[in-house]
Parts: C-alpha cells; structure tokens; sequence
C-alpha cells in the first residue's frame, strides 16, 4: 500500500524523520505535531512511542502521521515522553514490521528507538550476530544496533548504547527512549543533522525536544537551543540534560543534499537557513548559466527557492508557470506502468496564459533519472513555450546515497553516464545548465569542507562493506535495493 502516489518520488526510498519530547503532559500530542512538520521526510509509515515512567506504549501504521494519529489514537499514548519517526521505506520492503520506532525488550530494559540514515556495515554485522545466534525481527540495519546494545558488557544504558556506536559505521541520527530517558545521538561524521530545543511548559518546568529539523520546532513554539553534535549523545532525565561524547569527531560529513532538496526551506540545517542556501544556489546558477529568456518558472516544490534567486540575479520575472496538486492522495495505488506514463499531469499543470510564445527558464533542484523533467519539458512545451532552458540548482546526480537518501542504483542516475549535452537532448531541452561543485559550496556557506557530497562525487567517506553483503546476501528478503556493481571509491579515515 502506497499512501500517496508521488511520482517525482517514488523511486527514492528511506528518508525519515525523527522527534523527540521529555518532560511535558501531553507527550504524544506534542510528538504528533513534531512528525507532522517533519512529514516531507517520509510518507509511508509513521509511529509514536511513549513512556508513562514505567511502561512504553506504541502506536505504528502505514501511511501518514495525520491519518494515523486520530485523537482515540493519541488519547492511548499515555506519559509524558514520547518519540516519534516518519518513514519512505525501500519497495520491497514496505511491511509494517519494518516501521520505526522499534521497541524491544532486552536485559538493558525496555527500549524504543528510532533511526534516521543508513549504516554502512549493517549486512556485515548482520551476517556475524545471526552466525552467533542472534535473531532478527526486521530488515532494518537500525536492528543491528538494538542487538550490539544488547551484548554491550556495559553498566548503564549510556555506556551500552555508547559501546554499540562504536561498533557500526555510516549515518545515524537517533532518539531513544526508556521507561525514564530520552536519548538523542548522532554519529561521528553527522550525516544527518539533528537538533535539541526547549519547550516552554504551562507551569513553568519546560519540556525538552529533539528532531530532525527546527521547522518541528517552529510549529510547536519551541526555542532551537543547538544541534546535537557529532560524535555525541545527550541523555535526558528528570535530573537534567547530560551531553556524552561517545566518540571523538571524525571530520563531518553533512549532507548537503539536506539543503539541495531534502529539508523543508523554513529549516535551519546544520546552522544555516535552507532557504539563504536554494536561493543562493539559484543566484550561482544564474551567474554560471545565464540565459535569455522572458519568464524563469520553478518546477514546484522543490525548486521555487531556487528559481526565486534565479530570477533576482537574472533580473527576469518569476512566475508560476506549473502549478503543483498537494491532494493527489490515495487515488491510485500501485499503479502500474501504463498509469505512471501521464502520471505527471496528475501532479504538475502548466497555466498556458503564462509560458504560451514565451522563451521559459525551468528551474529544478535535481534530475534522478530524468523520466520526470522529460515529460515537464514536453509539457512546458506542448503549453506554447517558445524555447524551454533546463537550469539544476545542483551538480550532476552521479552516484547513490548511502547514508540515508536512497537514490536508485548507478545505472538509473542519467548523469552516471550521460553528459549534460546528452542529457540536455534527452530532456528535449533548448539548453541545459547545472550549478559547478564550488557554486554549491559556496551557497552551502562550506569553507571548512564539512559537508558529504559523495552523489556528484562518487567519493564516499566511509567504507561501504554492506555492499558486498547485500551482493552475497542469499535470504531474499533484505528489501535493499540491487546490488551495486559499478566501483566505488572509497576514503579511509586513518
Ligand atoms: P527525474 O527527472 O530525475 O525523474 O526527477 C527529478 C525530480 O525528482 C526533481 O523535481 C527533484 O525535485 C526530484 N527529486 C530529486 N531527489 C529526490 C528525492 O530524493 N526524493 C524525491 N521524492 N524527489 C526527488
Ligand atoms: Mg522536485
């Protein structure tokens, strides 16, 4: 079951959100509404766990946060913790078993956990723990972690978890609760970003908050306090908030996808304004890719940041030449081949009074695999558009994500094999222009190389042993997606 038929994203898997609260009396309500801001992170499966102080209660469903959570629902969550995890699963691998929070019951206790971004060594570990006997319930590689804290030697929850971190390898930005915590870490690198707020409470005693994004934050009036830091776990408690570092930093790895695509505009990712960054980047693009044209028109959502600065720098008007439908909803599920052909017009209308004889700049965030911003292209066209200028506020999409943004396999990225020329033709495009790698750095305000770009690189800053177990792997039912098969370069950290 597919909740929403998103054809611009329905070959991307595994984006997810996650929140946290502590200390506040209504705990599942205010979980709710932290998913809800952070439902653009995945729209399959959403769930809420929280802790009355002694026991954890568990709501978990496919489909999204506002369907799902219905008052009854949220009047069975009782206590004043909660986290909650918004989830695009991978196609295979769509089954409820595998939506997040996972709660398990180990000898550290009752534990639910939460997980945003990929491990990198998961099938390895996987591999050595069910050698030794472990069993797992899902196909998640955040089990992995559940399983290393289990056999942690150590006293404390704190020091298991930290025992577990250290032992796995690639992206995770995770919230954890007990009958009486709540934990927030992130890895060494900080793939993923994470971050801690204060929320204002009715008597006085405020209620602590984590998520993925401060525009969870916004939505429910919380102060953004800081981001949890790489390489760091903070512990929540009735006695405070405690910061450990369970690992030094390595140097970080943010993702700068996060501010390409991947975060809501009115965030503030990795200490910068997404929106400061898109319309830079539209601005940089306008420099290195000038063009004459009489209207720039974004390819709604995701490029209208971007398509505003554009058209600032270009000094030519920004108009809403496509217009996008947010209700598209559950009208078909699965659809099949012959559906997904004029599946576009189910999302994105020209209004032809505004491109008709008009030379048109299209501005969009990135090309996957090219078959959308074809089809847009014929649409502009088929509209009037006099020429159609094709202008990516990123650089060529040429490797795949494995730290959490599940993009298809090399093969499937045009740009892994084709040149923007020939990418230009087979968009049917009048020209075709992407932002350099330097121009997005510098719209990331990057000068301390802090930043994974490993998608327009193909340089990936860990070691990616999954792959030659998912290559191997023979039980069928890893969901992963195809083995990847092309070389990858890889650094190692010393
Ligand atoms: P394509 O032309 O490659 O088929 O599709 C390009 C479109 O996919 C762009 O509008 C871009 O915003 C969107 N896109 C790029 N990356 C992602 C992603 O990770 N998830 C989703 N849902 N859409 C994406
Ligand atoms: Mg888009």
């Amino acid at each position: 079951m597919t909740s929403e038929l998103d054809i611009l994203d329905d070959h991307f898997h595994d984006h997810c959100g996650v929140f946290g609260v502590f200390g506040h009396p209504e705990a599942s309500k205010v979980a709710y509404l932290g998913i809800y801001a952070l439902q653009h992170r995945g729209q399959e499966s959403a769930g809420i766990i929280t802790s009355d102080g002694s026991e954890l209660h568990a709501h978990k469903a496919m489909g999204q946060v506002a369907e799902i959570f219905q008052p009854a629902v949220l009047a069975s969550l009782p206590g004043s913790s909660a986290i909650g995890h918004t989830r695009y699963s991978t196609a295979g691998d769509k089954a409820l078993m595998n939506a997040q929070p996972f709660v398990i019951d180990c000898n550290k206790g009752k534990i639910a956990v939460a997980h945003n971004g990929n491990l990198t060594n998961a099938g390895d570990w996987r591999r050595k723990l069910e050698h030794k006997g472990s069993i797992f319930q899902t196909n998640s590689d955040t089990e992995v972690i559940v399983h290393l804290l289990a056999k942690s030697q150590a006293r404390n929850l704190s020091g298991a978890l930290g025992d577990a971190f250290n032992q796995v390898e690639g992206a995770y930005s995770l919230v954890i609760l007990t009958a009486d915590e709540l934990f927030a870490a992130r890895d060494p690198r900080g793939f993923r970003p994470l971050v801690l707020g204060k929320l204002p409470g009715v008597n006085g005693s405020d209620a602590w908050v984590v998520a993925s994004e401060t525009c969870a934050f916004d939505l429910l009036n919380a102060r953004y306090v800081r981001e949890i830091e790489p390489g760091e776990m903070v512990r929540i408690s009735r006695s405070g908030v405690e910061s450990i570092h369970f690992a030094p930093p390595k140097p970080r790895q943010q993702c700068i996808f996060e501010h390409v695509y991947f975060s809501r505009p009115d965030s503030v990712i990795f200490g910068r304004s997404v929106n400061d960054s898109r319309e830079m980047l539209g601005r940089l693009l306008a420099r290195e890719h000038p063009v004459a044209a009489d209207i720039i028109v974004p390819v709604p959502d995701s490029g209208v940041p971007a398509a505003v600065g554009f058209a600032m720098e270009a000094g030519i008007p920004f108009r809403m030449g496509l217009i996008r439908n947010h209700y598209i909803g559950r009208t078909f599920i699965e659809p099949s081949q012959a559906i997904r052909d004029f599946g576009v017009k189910l999302k994105l209308n020209p209004v032809r009074e505004l491109m008709a004889g008009k030379r048109v700049v299209l501005v969009d965030d990135s090309i996957v695999r090219g078959t959308t911003s074809r089809k847009i292209v014929r649409m502009v066209r088929e509209a009037g558009a006099r020429e159609v200028h094709v202008r990516i506020s990123c650089p060529p999409t040429i490797s795949p994500c494995y730290y959490g943004v599940d993009t298809p396999t090399r093969e499937e990225l045009i740009a892994s094999s084709h040149s923007p020329e020939e990418i230009c033709k087979f968009l049917g495009a009048d020209s075709l222009g992407y932002v350099s790698m330097s121009a997005l750095k510098q719209a990331v305000a990057d000068t301390a190389g802090d930043f994974c770009s490993s998608c327009y690189t193909g340089v990936y800053p860990t070691d990616l042993v999954q792959l030659e177990v998912r290559e191997t792997s023979s039980n069928g039912k890893e969901g992963a997606p195809a083995p990847e098969k092309a070389p990858v370069t890889v650094i190692r950290e010393s």
